[in-house]
């Protein structure tokens, strides 16, 4: 037998999470069709010796909603060996919709995942009404697998109107909500959506809709997903407070479903937070229910200036000074007085993002050769050297450096060994890309390359085949995506074949292309040979080859309705 696709002599890590080994994969229709020493030919051979082979990585938290209608790639998940996505999430879908509508959907999308408005509207046609029309509009046009959740702040506002961002909803409203959440579970959706994140408002300053829902309009809706026994519901309640737990047990423990819950990860303003979230959601998954909390794998770092800094922007005196002439800047920086209220905002107790610590910013770069000594030392180090106090050796550092000297710091995920232990923890879903939004701001298509170059190679926090399970198997389980995230006969042939030894991702940066000449930022991978979807090559080392295997992957209650029809 003749196969499409040979991939020779690569390490299989197939997904399991069991130990990987060395094997030929043949491909037939789009499957894989076996798997170990095979002798017949292919229409297509691909040496793999040294790469890893793997199931295709799924990104289940993208707001790729607008940008699959217009870049059937997701530009730039292929690029690093995603070959499937899931859009919809916090609660922001673009359909269910009705005449009238569309514009308060926008509203919500512009400023929430905060894409460009002028790339929403030149970009989204609105040639569809219900769910199963939307999902529709992608039959034949991708190059990724796509799916979706629908979004509670759609369907409120297609029942409620405008009245969606003012009040609660009737009971004759819930009803209609729930109509219109199974008809979009029934067109395809893999679950629902809702945000109740209260700094989440409309590009008007409104309260996105889901926000006025109460618990008992929530639940109804939830209850849909319930009652048929289909699809995960996604969360975002804001900062997670640990009372918040009891909340996700009652709905999970009411719904049997998957609950998911944003987010989990190591802050150093808060360093245990992290853990008493994991003790907090225990009980949970020991009393038989699943409540995921998503966990991000790219740290938040920052390099800086004291030229060009936000990292302050917590502190009205700090931000105050970044917004002065340089010039000024620098004697205002020299001034003792300034120095005190500087001072005396980063050791209040109130709290913020930022951790208000001198053992975590680093001095990265040096602008003059005799402050070479100070690379690498932290802020607490660099005052120790320096025999001063941590602020003056900072800002005098600075000034005699012409606010050149660079300095490194990080919020989140900067410690390796709390990363490690959310990273492997098995109520851990990893991933929170967020792909498609926040496109100004940075681009995280890169959090499964990472994982394998930062977590897995230098870290060394769990195993390569833990980590591939983590980015294929675990999602694909958890979102019902039906043989798809493992490498075995019959199922769909979605592949990242990628180097163990150099995979990583690149630093964002610029591109120009959103639709309306929006600009937007993209990210490069290192490492990372050939992408394969259903088969199809489209990522043949980093060429994207134009094919568009990629399917719509619709969720139970639409595969019922089909095998009944
Ligand atoms: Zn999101």
């Amino acid at each position: 037998m003749a196969y499409d696709l040979l991939i020779r002599g690569g390490r299989v890590v197939d997904g399991s999470g069991l130990p990987s080994y060395v094997a030929d994969v043949a491909v037939k229709d789009g499957k894989v069709a076996e798997i170990g020493k095979i002798k017949d030919g292919a229409t297509k051979t691909i040496d793999a010796g040294g790469l890893a082979v793997s199931p295709g990585f799924i990104d289940h938290h993208t707001h790729l909603d607008a940008q699959m209608l217009w870049d059937p790639y997701g530009t730039c998940e292929p690029q690093h060996g995603i070959t499937s996505v899931v859009m919809g999430n916090c609660g922001l879908s673009l359909a269910p919709v009705r005449q009238g509508i569309e514009d308060a959907v926008v509203k919500s999308f512009v400023r929430v995942e905060a894409i460009p408005r002028k790339a929403l509207e030149q970009g989204v046609k609105w040639n569809w009404r219900s769910y199963g029309d939307y999902l529709d509009n992608f039959e034949g046009k991708l190059g990724i697998n796509v799916g979706g959740l629908v979004g509670h702040i759609a369907v409120r506002h297609h029942a409620m109107g405008e009245e969606a961002v003012e009040r609660k909803a009737t009971g004759a409203e819930v009803q209609k909500m729930r109509g219109l959440v199974l008809e979009a579970m029934e067109g395809g959706a893999l679950g629902m959506s809702t945000n109740r994140n209260d700094r989440h408002m409309r590009e008007d300053g409104k309260p996105v809709a889901s926000r006025l829902a109460d618990d008992d309009e929530l639940f109804a809706l939830c209850d849909v997903l319930a009652e048929r026994n289909a699809g995960v519901i996604e969360t975002i309640l804001g900062r997670n407070k640990i009372e918040h737990f009891k909340w996700y047990h009652e709905l999970a423990k009411r719904t049997q479903r998957p609950i998911l819950w944003q987010s989990l990860q190591h802050r150093w303003a808060e360093p245990n937070l992290w853990r008493e979230q994991l003790d907090a959601v225990e009980p949970i998954f020991k009393a038989g229910y699943q409540a995921y909390g998503l966990s991000m794998t790219v740290p938040l770092v920052r390099h800086f200036t004291l030229k060009d800094c936000q990292v302050f922007d917590e502190f009205p005196t700090w931000k105050n000074l970044m917004f002065l002439p340089v010039e000024v800047r620098k004697q205002a920086f020299a001034d003792a007085d300034t120095r005190k209220k500087m001072l005396a905002e980063l050791t209040s107790s109130r709290e913020t993002n930022y951790h208000k610590r001198w053992d975590i910013p680093k001095v990265e770069r040096v602008a003059n050769a005799e402050n070479q000594k100070y690379v690498g030392k932290t802020l607490a180090e660099l005052a120790t050297m320096r025999n001063q106090a941590p602020l003056d050796a900072f800002l005098d550092l600075s000034l005699e450096e012409n606010l050149e000297t660079i300095f490194w710091n990080a919020n989140n995920g900067g410690d390796s060994k709390a990363m490690g232990e959310i990273l492997r923890s098995p109520y851990v879903l990893v991933g929170t890309s967020d792909a498609g939004a926040h496109v100004l701001f940075g681009a995280d298509f890169g959090y499964g390359t990472i994982l394998l170059g930062l977590w897995v190679r230098e870290r060394q926090v769990m195993t390569l085949e833990q980590a591939v399970h983590k980015l294929t198997f675990h999602p694909a389980s958890i979102f019902g995506l039906q043989d798809r995230g493992l490498l075995r006969p019959g199922y769909a042939a979605d592949m990242a074949i990628f180097d163990p030894k150099t995979i990583n991702a690149e630093e964002p940066e610029w591109a120009n292309d959103y639709p309306a000449g929006s600009k937007r930022m993209v990210q490069r991978s290192v490492g990372l040979h050939y992408t394969i979807v259903n088969g199809t090559v489209i990522n043949d080392q980093g060429h994207m080859t134009g094919e568009l295997p990629g399917q719509v992957m619709r969720g139970p209650l639409y595969r019922q309705q089909k095998a009944a029809a």
